[in-house]
């Protein structure tokens, strides 16, 4: 089997002792990573090796988004100044309610070439619209057509009309998680790349049933379980008044939350909270681009990672954050817990990293098998060219990386060894279609949806209070 060696990098390795190789080499060969080091040395080790020169690039391990909806890359930008509650029941919902799966499919294909040219290898779709049957599907034919690695994490509503869920968005729990059940067994093999989990929406969307329900479900398939909880003062209000309790506790009491459950946002945790997610060992995943365009607030990050939970970084759907570069998520990570705790040295750049590598495949649970580069591991690897004017001159690679990019850095992605992403275009795919399909898709749906007006709003550059 052919082996590739990428050489001359310099390799941010990510694995326990943090290496960065400054004239470093990362071999692979089918799906595995075979060796990382010094360029000499790995050459040597692989004589009849492909070499390919990275010579003032960047390798490292691809990202991993722990939170997205890729249906929403058809709503970009429609859904802007509005509190989450009304967002969801004015806009997303009703766009939700139309979706087919032609729509899914262009919007998750679309959504995982910005991922892929942006650098992330692996994602978590929360896919929690189902007005009609196969959704679910689309979105993870879409991820396993252009390569990249992902769980589609088949979401429901099962209660909520009263507070503004669409109608036709709420499902009874059995046939949810029926179409769940028949998902995990098509999709949930051994090394399979596309996987299937589970995602009961938000507190104000489910009942105790729904919570009890999935947990015994995962159990039963080892699928993974994701939820949004305490994203907004709303999510917290209303499982008090449906639950008489807080999400958290709501959750922890359902027996849902656990290892296998990155718990989106947690913006509006409080300290027992936090104690509930740490002693249940229950993952968190970080979206700071989304929590900060819809107002939602600040997650206590730096105070869940001293109490030992884990932290994956995420973009959110791009209804919220309007993209799915993981390169901004870092920086807005950085640098929005400095500016929050006014402390420059509480969020490093090298802890943003690690949230987007490492740590987030932990809170997937696959750090086994990704998250860095170490022999055994599977080769999802980012190469990124550092030679811009904005990262140059480079003093310290992960600096760069993290505050200097402008984006367009990424090179070339492999992902389980197969390149996706080569001379920064997609190879999967013919990315013009892959373009116009989308944005034939974002404007059929807006029209159907009535939320085309949204895109032609005055404009408003009033301060409201
Ligand atoms: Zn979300």
């Amino acid at each position: 089997m052919t082996v590739t060696v990428l050489a001359g990098a310099t390799v941010v390795t990510m694995d326990a002792a943090r290496r960065v190789l400054p004239d470093g080499a990362v071999a692979f060969s089918g799906d595995g990573i075979l060796a990382v080091g010094p360029s000499s040395v790995v050459r040597e080790q692989f004589p009849d090796a492909d070499v390919v020169s990275c010579t003032g690039q960047l390798v490292l391990p691809g990202f991993i988004n722990t939170h997205t909806h890729l249906f929403q890359t058809l709503l970009k930008g429609l859904g802007d100044d509005r509190v989450l509650s009304d967002w969801f029941t004015s806009m997303t919902g009703p766009s939700a309610v139309q979706l087919t799966q032609e729509d899914c499919y262009a919007g998750a294909l679309h959504g995982c070439a910005e991922a892929l040219t942006t650098g992330t290898t692996t994602l978590l779709d929360f896919m929690y619209v189902h007005p009609r049957a196969g959704l679910g599907d689309a979105v993870a034919q879409a991820m396993a057509d252009i390569g990249i690695r992902g769980v589609m994490a088949r979401g429901y509503m099962t209660a909520g009309a009263d507070v503004g869920v669409p109608g036709p968005l709420v499902q009874p729990l059995e046939d949810a998680l029926a179409d769940a059940a028949r998902l995990i067994d098509r999709w949930n093999r051994p090394r399979s790349r596309v996987t299937v989990g589970l995602a009961p929406c938000m507190s104000w969307s489910v009942d105790r049933d729904t919570l009890v329900e999935t947990r015994r479900l995962a159990d039963a398939t080892g699928a993974l379980v994701t939820m949004h909880l305490s994203e907004s003062p709303f999510d917290v209000q209303e499982s008090v008044r449906r639950f008489g309790s807080r999400d958290v506790p709501f959750a922890a009491d359902s027996g849902l939350l656990g290892p296998d459950l990155p718990a989106a946002h947690c913006v509006q945790v409080d300290d027992d909270d936090l104690d509930l997610l740490a002693n249940t060992d229950t993952k968190v995943s970080h979206n700071p681009c989304s929590n900060l365009y819809l107002g939602s607030g600040f997650a206590p990050v730096p105070a869940m990672q001293r109490r030992g939970i884990t932290v994956g970084l995420a973009s959110d759907g791009p209804a919220s954050s309007s993209n799915h570069s993981m390169l901004q998520a870092m920086k807005f990570a950085a640098l929005l817990h400095k500016g929050v705790h006014r402390d420059p040295e509480i969020m490093t750049a090298e802890k943003a990293l690690e949230m987007a590598t490492i740590d987030g495949a932990r809170a997937l649970g696959l750090s086994d098998t990704i998250g860095s580069l170490e022999v055994g591991k599977r080769a999802d690897v980012v190469v990124l060219d550092m030679t811009n004017f904005c990262v140059t001159p480079v003093h310290a690679a992960v600096s760069s990386l993290v505050y200097s990019q402008r984006g367009d850095e990424v090179d070339r992605v492999y992902v389980d060894g197969r390149a996706v992403v080569r001379n920064r275009s997609l190879v999967t795919v013919e990315e013009a279609s892959v373009r116009s399909q989308s944005i034939a898709a974002a404007q059929g749906l807006a029209r159907r949806a009535g939320t085309d007006h949204f895109a032609h709003r005055e404009w408003r550059s009033l301060v409201s209070r």
